[in-house]
């Protein structure tokens, strides 16, 4: 019926696409939401932390790239890697 896709809200600290809610509304404010991948709370990692997302990445890509959350399971089919790279990408596009 309803001809729009449910929003896709990717982490861009780690590529995951299901976040519940954009990561930053239009004004700027954190969502308070923790990425179920990368264990990223927009909101307080950034703004109380003072961490940012290419920080956060390189330590959790040191990490082994590990699924943090306990109460929101893994996506079947899950891939880090793969989902990381979308993320690679997408910074290199946006710089220069
Ligand atoms: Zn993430």
């Amino acid at each position: 019926m309803h001809a729009m896709k449910h929003p896709a809200h990717p982490c861009p600290v780690c590529g995951f696409t299901k976040l519940r809610a954009a990561p930053r509304s239009s004004s700027g404010v954190g969502s308070m939401e923790i990425c179920p991948s990368c264990g990223f709370q927009f909101g307080v990692s950034d703004d109380d932390d003072g961490i940012s997302y290419e920080e956060w990445r390189e330590d959790w890509i040191e990490g082994g790239m590990e699924w943090t959350s306990t109460g929101i399971e893994q996506p079947r089919g899950w891939n880090a890697a793969a989902a990381l790279a979308t993320v690679k990408k997408a910074v290199v596009k946006r710089s220069k």
